[in-house]
């Protein structure tokens, strides 16, 4: 097979198709995985800065394959995107999280994902109010966290529904802020109750000047807004020491938590799978 540069293109197109079927046989299984109940969260504890003290958990979901073991969310997330799956198991995950939170013998707040898939009509707000009801978890110890994207959409639309979620008294963190391409203008468009600035910033910030100062306008921005800042991706002590320095609010990752099963409270493992 040549193409138009009259490149060999035959083991190319091959591995192609191989990758296409693979696809596909994952969307089935993807399909079946929910009833089969494959899916479990695991939760990454966020914390304050300066007290150290819990902020909440956020909820990450994992597939537990059958034969292919953990399967990580940036392999099936975006897949289970294209096929609208996202939908029933974005409200799985949602219900998990709230029924587990709603059980911890602790009321921190539980952090759920939200893709802007699930944004594309008007249902979330009154999925959300259910799944509340049904659960009993407070509105106040839920938090959904959206992406700039969500709001680069449909601006005008996805605010309204936001507006709907706040009202239920839930909060609304933007999360990743600074990767999309209109992250300033996504601050302007909706009263976020937390920004989640992204790993990448904090990696690079012993390195490189620039991210540094992204940081620190960051954190500027978040004060001038009253809006709080978490920084994501905190993985070393001296990356915690310069947060704690510029006057970051909170702060998530491996340095101060794994995302786990279980929930940990001072000196008690809860064990989730029991709820
Ligand atoms: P995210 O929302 O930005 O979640 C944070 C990711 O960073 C998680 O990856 C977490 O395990 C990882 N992480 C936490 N601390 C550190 C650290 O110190 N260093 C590094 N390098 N990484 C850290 P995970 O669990 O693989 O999830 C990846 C992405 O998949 C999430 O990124 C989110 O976009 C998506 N995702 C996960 N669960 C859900 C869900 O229930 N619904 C939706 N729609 N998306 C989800
Ligand atoms: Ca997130
Ligand atoms: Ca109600
Ligand atoms: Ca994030």
């Amino acid at each position: 097979v040549k193409n138009l540069h009259n490149t060999d293109v035959g083991y190319y197109q091959a591995d192609l198709d191989e990758l296409a079927r693979q696809r596909r046989t994952m969307v089935v299984e993807l399909s079946r995985a929910i009833e089969s109940d494959q899916f479990e969260l695991h939760y990454q504890v966020q914390k304050h800065v300066q007290t150290h003290e819990v902020v909440g958990y956020e909820a990450l979901v994992r597939w537990r394959h059958p034969e292919r073991g953990m399967v990580s969310p940036m392999e099936f997330i975006p897949l289970a995107e294209h096929s609208g799956l996202i939908v029933p198991l974005g409200e799985h995950v949602l219900r998990l999280a709230c029924r587990q939170a709603a059980a911890w013998p602790r009321p921190y707040k539980v952090a759920v994902n939200v893709s802007p898939v699930q944004m594309l009509d008007d249902s979330l707000p009154r999925l959300i109010e259910q799944v509340l009801d049904e659960t009993g978890l407070d509105p106040s110890r839920l938090e959904v966290e959206i992406t700039e994207s969500t709001l680069v959409a449909d601006p005008e639309h996805t605010v309204r529904i936001l507006k709907a979620v706040r009202s239920l008294g839930v909060s609304v963190a933007l999360d990743d802020f600074g990767t999309g391409y209109s992250t300033l203008a996504s601050l302007s468009l909706f009263p976020f109750d937390r920004i989640k600035l992204d790993k990448a910033f904090l990696s690079e910030i012993d390195r490189s000047p620039q991210a540094k100062a992204i940081v620190q306008a960051v954190l500027t921005i978040g004060k001038s807004l009253n809006i709080p800042v978490l920084a994501e991706g905190v993985e070393r002590e001296d990356q915690m020491e310069l947060l704690r320095e510029e006057g970051c609010s909170e702060a998530q990752g491996y340095l101060l938590g794994r995302p786990a099963p279980t929930i940990t409270i001072p000196d008690v493992v809860v064990p989730l799978r029991l709820v």
